[in-house]
């Protein structure tokens, strides 16, 4: 039987969905009101996109950047400046946003998943070497939670085989790897700030490459393939409207402005967190690699199931008792376990692009992927956040401390 847990009042956490955990205030009021007097709320036609095009562009140090009108835009962006023909592959990690997948979907891409790191659940260069065939035509990596993937070695073995690199950068904004941003090691990047990341407008995204070519390609996926500007403009190709409102880049003004002191503070958190929990047993803190820095979209747990009664699940269930909202599983399955993948939901009847696809490119097989199964079993992910306090920091920490005992 468990022992109980001492009663203690519930600390309510400052949460990302709502105005406790949401850095928006005067500043992006004043913005508000500025590009609502302009009376021009299409990008087309003003300047808040514009300018934080540039000014986005310039804080992480890359030529450019593009607005548009969420994480997964972005990332469909990306992949159709690319252009795969159907049936190519794109490499990517088995633990991730549905929005960085279904993309290649719709460009006529299969998705091949490589296998993640147990521990920080990224890909490595190993992983992904795995899974290259004559038929890759792009890798795609996710730096999961903030923390980076080791890009060296991954712009290595994309280098060697020619391939163009897609980083996802929606949870790992200011975060850096051997003393480089992240976003600017790969040939095309992709950003989101929907409600939850370390800024936001609700929904929205941001594409980012140091390629002129690729660069005008995001453009004009974003506008339709209209040739804004041209002598002799045309739609050149198949291609949306991905364009963010001048609205929204009013308020993403000002939250980059606030970017690097959120990055901060979730750092400074987490490494108070990773020094309070140290030497717990049957818990590790993030594991970041040397050279890298971490900031923190979410802090996560690896839980050992020998030591604690029923492992993750066991311990997010006694955190919620003390009001912390733990997510075990993170995604709960690895996204080819997915009806889209599992059952081919796509366009009509087709099965397109998975028709098309090499059988060894979607064998979706559970024992083909030991890593991922095991990284999705011990992760507990804790919500994290910019305006935790000494005070709740020191309630997260005892209360974890508390769950374990009762656990062990
Ligand atoms: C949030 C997220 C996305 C999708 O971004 P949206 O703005 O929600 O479309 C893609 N990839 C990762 C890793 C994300 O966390």
């Amino acid at each position: 039987m468990n022992s109980t847990l001492v009663a203690r009042p519930i600390m309510a956490l400052p949460n990302d969905q709502d105005h406790t955990g949401r850095d928006l205030g005067q500043e992006e009021i004043e913005l508000l009101k500025q590009v609502i007097a302009t009376g021009t709320l299409t990008s087309t036609k003003g300047t808040f996109t514009k300018r934080l095009e540039e000014l986005f562009a310039k804080k992480i140090g890359i030529k450019h950047a593009y607005a548009c009108t969420s994480g997964t835009a972005a990332l469909h962006i990306a992949i159709a400046a690319i252009d795969p023909n159907p049936g190519d592959e794109i490499v990517t990690t088995s633990i991730t946003d549905m929005g960085a997948l279904t993309p290649m979907l719709y460009q006529g891409a299969i998705p091949v998943f490589a296998e993640v790191d147990p521990v920080t659940l990224n890909v490595t260069a190993e992983t992904i070497a795995a899974k290259i065939s004559p038929k890759t035509k792009a890798i795609m990596v996710t730096h999961l939670f903030g923390n980076p993937c080791i890009m060296g070695p991954i712009m290595e073995l994309a280098n060697k085989h020619n391939l163009p690199v897609i980083e996802d950068c929606a949870q790992a904004f200011m975060a850096k790897e051997n003393g480089q941003f992240v976003g600017t090691f790969g040939t095309i990047s992709c950003f989101s700030t929907q409600q939850g990341k370390h800024m936001t407008t609700g929904e929205g995204g941001l594409v980012c490459t140091n390629d002129d070519a690729l660069g005008r390609r995001c453009f004009l996926l974003i506008n339709k393939a209209w040739g804004y500007g041209d002598p002799k403009p045309d739609h050149y190709f198949a291609a949306l409207n991905y364009r963010m409102s001048e609205i929204q880049s009013a308020v993403a003004l000002a939250q980059l402005a606030k970017l690097d002191s959120v990055a901060e503070r979730r750092i400074k958190a987490a490494n108070k967190l990773d020094k309070m929990l140290a030497g717990i047993k049957g818990i590790q803190t993030p594991r970041v690699e040397p050279g890298a820095v971490h900031t923190y979209w979410k802090y996560c747990l690896t839980v050992d199931g020998n030591v604690i009664k029923d492992g993750a699940i066991g311990l997010a269930g006694k955190l919620k008792e003390r009001g912390i909202a733990s997510a075990p599983r993170y995604i709960q399955k690895p996204s080819f376990m997915c009806e889209v993948f599992q059952k081919r939901r796509t366009f009509g009847t087709s099965g397109y692009p998975f028709n098309l696809a090499r059988p060894e490119a979607v064998d979706y097989d559970k024992a083909k992927f030991p890593m991922t199964f095991k990284a999705l079993e011990d992760v507990l992910v804790l919500p994290w956040n910019e305006l935790y306090t000494d005070e709740h920091i020191n309630y997260i920490s005892d209360s974890i401390r508390e769950c374990v005992e009762a656990l062990r």
